[in-house]
């Protein structure tokens, strides 16, 4: 009889998945690619991957003079530049964690996430210093490192990042680390509650780099030139930067210029060929690109990411006419993010041009390695197109659980599978078709706000009884808020005594854009709010 031993055929080698091994590849295979930032002042700042090599060591080195510990967390408040790139590679290779702050939050909510984290260091770009000011009194962090983008002196007290990169000597030495060691952290408040912590290990990221590169993901080849427009705080840029640095091409970082002229300026200039962002951002770019027509025959036909938020059908077909390919993805926080890119299989190629429309427009077909059902109160849903679930998923980039709270176990089933939350139908092809949310959230250009806490916040005034905060489907913004209220009896409030309420309790977008003054709200039979009907109700609102 054999023994176990023997049975147990000795396979390949077990190198570890880490982000060291992309840095050297960088700095190796690709010394002459270029990296290329729109600075504030708009000028462009251009250098090679062997800069961005040597300086993100060089972070490496300085982190590990300053005491950072494996598993320490470094926090960045920065826009999307090739500094920030660097941090996305020098932290995680000396075996810190990169967290990414959402510098769209409200300062308080970015104070409890830096506390939440423990973060140690704080790396922040002086753009965004007043942003710091806001919070520093409530955190508490080791070290500040600003990056002077604007050339202006570094305030009294904080570290100027050049004068910490140059306390590295260069002989910086990659520490030994297991595949599972984190690399890099993101707080998701796509979710009720307070903001929640998702971890990604060096073997997550690396496995969803080699994933996405793939031609019928997002097609990225060391000949692309790449401008994730998706900012680098917003699930580690989709995963762009790194996988952008693995296949060696070209990077063109939007600084903080997100607006549509800008942008087409940057992908004129330096001929992008790939780009990533939510819906929102494109429908700026299609308004621009639609009052000055010709503009297109300036850039390559790119290929246009877009996720974060459903991408509309008419929206895709416009940007055909320009010769721009929009290819829709969707994903989550929690799975790195991506989750299912919609391109179209060849058994389907022939098909009626509309029906290759409302393909491109669902959410697609499943990542490899990333397995989909959909669940409804009886069990596992068929593949038919039509019945609908909450979609569940799992795979080797998919979140297993939150950071430091473990109230939230229910959001994993019992066999491991993560709920994402999202209602779908899955077509016998695979397609996945987002058809509802069951979290009660509304997303504005890419960013969550909360409607239970709008909802809570309003029923503090002292004039309003009930209030149900609901999303409306925006032109721009794909969802904004619409707060139905309920007065209190002989009260009065105008809709700008509301909002001058809720202006110093939360950030600036989260504001009801319409406020409707109703006699009641409609509720279920166990007494929640029916949001479904005021959905329904006001689903055709005319925001202009
Ligand atoms: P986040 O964790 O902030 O990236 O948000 C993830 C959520 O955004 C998903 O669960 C969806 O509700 C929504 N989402 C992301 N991509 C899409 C998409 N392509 N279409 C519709 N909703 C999307």
């Amino acid at each position: 009889m054999r023994t176990l031993e023997n049975s147990v055929l000795s396979t390949m080698m077990r190198t570890p998945l880490t982000l060291s091994h992309l840095l050297e590849r960088a700095g190796k295979i690709f010394p002459t690619s270029e990296i290329v930032t729109r600075m504030p002042d708009r000028s462009l700042h251009r250098y090679t991957y062997a800069d961005f090599y040597r300086r993100s060591r060089a972070l490496a080195e300085a982190l590990q003079k300053a005491g950072m510990q494996p598993g320490d967390r470094v926090a960045t408040l920065s826009w999307n530049t090739s500094a920030h790139l660097e941090a996305y590679f020098g932290i995680p290779v000396a075996g810190g964690v990169l967290h990414t702050l959402n510098l769209r939050l409200h300062p308080t909510d970015i104070a409890y996430i830096i506390n939440h984290a423990e973060d140690r260091f704080l790396i922040v770009d002086d753009v965004l210093i007043k942003l710091y000011e806001a919070i520093k009194d409530h955190i508490n962090v080791e070290k500040v490192i600003v990056v002077p983008l604007t050339g202006k002196p570094v305030p009294e007290g904080l570290t100027s990042y050049e004068d910490f990169l140059a306390t590295a000597t260069g002989d910086f030495s990659y520490p030994d680390l297991p595949e599972d060691t984190a690399l890099g952290m993101c707080y998701t408040s796509g979710t009720t509650g307070k903001p929640k912590g998702v971890l990604y290990s060096h073997r997550s990221m690396i496995l969803h780099s080699l994933g996405s590169a793939l031609p019928d993901a997002l097609n990225l080849g060391q000949s692309d030139v790449l401008t994730p427009v998706v900012p680098m705080f917003h699930v580690m840029a989709w995963g762009l930067p790194f996988t952008g640095i693995m296949v060696g091409c070209k990077i063109a970082m939007p600084g903080p210029h997100l607006d549509a002229v800008n942008l087409l300026d940057l992908y004129e200039s330096e001929q992008v060929s790939k780009t990533a962002g939510v819906p929102t951002i494109w429908m700026g770019v299609l308004q621009a690109l639609q009052k000055e027509p010709t503009r297109w025959t300036k850039l390559l036909p790119m290929e246009m990411v877009v996720g974060g938020a459903a991408a509309p059908e008419a929206m895709i077909r416009a940007y055909d006419t320009f010769n721009l390919k929009v290819v829709h993805a969707w994903g989550m926080t929690e799975m790195s993010p991506l989750g299912t890119v919609s391109r179209i299989k060849q058994n389907l190629a022939g098909s009626d041009p509309d029906i290759l429309y409302a393909l491109r427009a669902c959410q697609g077909m499943p990542m490899p390695m990333v397995e989909v059902r959909a669940m409804n109160e009886h069990g596992e849903v068929p593949w038919d197109g039509h019945t609908m679930g909450e979609l569940e998923v799992r795979g080797p980039w998919v979140a297993q659980s939150y950071f430091k709270q473990e109230s939230e176990r229910d959001k994993w089933s019992a066999d491991g599978w993560f709920r994402t939350g999202d209602v779908v139908t899955i077509s016998s092809e695979g397609y996945v078709k987002i058809t509802d949310r069951t979290k009660d959230l509304i997303k504005s250009g890419g960013e969550w706000i909360s409607s239970l806490d709008l909802e809570n916040l309003l029923m503090g005034h002292p004039a309003v009884r009930e209030a149900a905060v609901i999303a409306v489907t925006h032109p721009r913004w794909d969802e904004r808020p619409l707060a139905a209220i309920v007065l209190k009896e002989g009260a009065s409030v105008t809709t700008e005594e509301l909002r001058a309420y809720l202006e110093p309790k939360v950030a600036k977008f989260w504001i009801p854009d319409a406020f409707v003054f109703v006699d009641e709200i409609p509720r279920t039979s166990t007494g929640k709010f029916l949001k479904m009907q005021l959905r329904d109700k006001f689903k055709d609102w005319n925001w202009e």
